[in-house]
């Protein structure tokens, strides 16, 4: 059994992708092409975004959005802790200042009363307050009601990053459309993956859309060898765009399936362990299908367990970042980040995606209630 199996998604799509494989080797525009203008449009009225600016992967749509709001030494960004390091490695690359933030321990996701001390921290401690990177995690949209109330009040900015999230709904609207940009993923094993790398960015705002074409292209002008500012090479390849063209063509159908699938996990095994729980109107893309352990639950042993019957699972993710080397010397929550700290010795992820077969997910859940019986 596969954690993840890309192999039944590609059979169900390999004609079309091999036709748009042939499209761009005829054409020949591998930079640039017309696939990722016809990408940029499709994606920006999927989740109901202005614009959409595709980029080379989901760290740079980060970095470039970081760029984009002029984040800069001396510059406090919020994050969380229990992340993919990703969220926050860009912030000291920009010369500014990580400082993690709590998570709840139900949704897994940005605390609004931690991020509301973290401020407080960050002051006390000589730095400015500029912006909050909430992430989706698992697949299900952050607390951004809560988040945008307290960001607004403070005059912080903020980035989504639905790297994981993407095509979620929080209260009626599309990840994508929250905060000043939104950042995601195209990593193949993301839930809108592509043959390699990629990502993209979104945004409402026409001047910070019109920035990011810029800094994505060594920080072009009016054309290629005119720049009028620093940027990076930063660009979808037209190959990546036909791929993820006729993988969005199926991304809808995709959710549902997903979420059909997260219901049948949910229903057979709430009683016996504590199974994801998807609150405030929120729709998951259940990018993982995460579990927690209860007390006197041993998650190593269970995984072991799962392993000697042929079931793979994951920890997502095993220390939190503000333990680790990279990151331990910055700033945190006053009152420390025990949630996330517990979070990341309970949890572990089931295998997930739109084609799982109803047999393959009985063969998980009884051999998930057999580890725990
Ligand atoms: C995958 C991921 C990223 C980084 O995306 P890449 O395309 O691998 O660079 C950023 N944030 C989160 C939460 C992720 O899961």
């Amino acid at each position: 059994m596969q954690f993840i199996d890309l192999a039944a998604q590609q059979a169900r799509i390999r004609e079309k992708i091999d036709t748009r494989i042939a499209a761009v080797l005829d054409h020949g525009a591998y930079i640039l092409g017309p696939e990722v203008d016809e990408l940029e449009e499709k994606l920006a009225a999927f989740c109901g975004a202005k614009h959409a600016i595709t980029c080379a992967n989901g760290t740079d749509a980060l970095q470039l959005a970081l760029m984009a709001l002029g984040v800069r030494t001396g510059d406090a960004v919020f994050v969380p802790s229990f992340t993919f390091a990703a969220t926050a490695e860009v912030v000291p690359c920009m010369g500014a200042t990580p400082v993690f933030v709590e998570v709840d321990p139900v949704s897994f996701n940005m605390d609004a009363g931690s991020l509301k001390r973290c401020i407080t921290h960050a002051k006390e401690q000589g730095l400015t307050p500029k912006l909050v990177i909430p992430v989706d995690l698992f697949g299900l949209p952050a607390d951004y009601d809560a988040l945008t109330e307290l960001a607004e009040a403070e005059g912080l900015k903020m980035i989504g990053d639905s790297a994981q999230g993407w095509g979620g709904t929080y209260r009626g609207r599309m990840t994508g459309t929250f905060g000043d940009l939104t950042t995601t993923s195209f990593f193949p094993a993301k839930p809108l993956g592509c043959y390699g790398d990629g990502g993209a960015m979104f945004t409402n705002d026409d001047d910070l859309a019109e920035l990011l074409v810029s800094l994505r292209f060594h920080g072009k002008g009016d054309y290629k060898y005119n720049n009028v500012r620093i940027g990076m090479n930063s660009r979808l390849d037209t190959i990546q765009a036909a791929i993820l063209l006729e993988k969005l063509a199926i991304y809808a159908d995709e959710l549902d399936a997903r979420q059909r699938i997260a219901d049948r996990y949910t229903d057979a095994l709430q009683d016996v362990i504590d199974t994801p729980v998807v609150g405030n109107e929120c729709r998951s893309i259940w990018a993982q299908y995460t579990l927690k352990t209860r007390d006197g639950q041993d998650r190593e042993a269970i995984m072991e367990r799962l392993k000697e019957a042929g079931i793979p699972s994951t920890v997502y993710y095993p220390m939190p970042l503000h333990m680790q080397k990279a990151y331990d010397r910055f700033p945190t929550d006053p009152e420390g980040l025990a949630t996330s700290e517990a979070i990341a010795k309970q949890v572990f992820s089931l295998p997930m995606h739109p084609y799982l077969e109803p047999d393959a997910q009985e063969q998980v859940i009884s051999a998930l209630r057999d580890a725990l019986g």
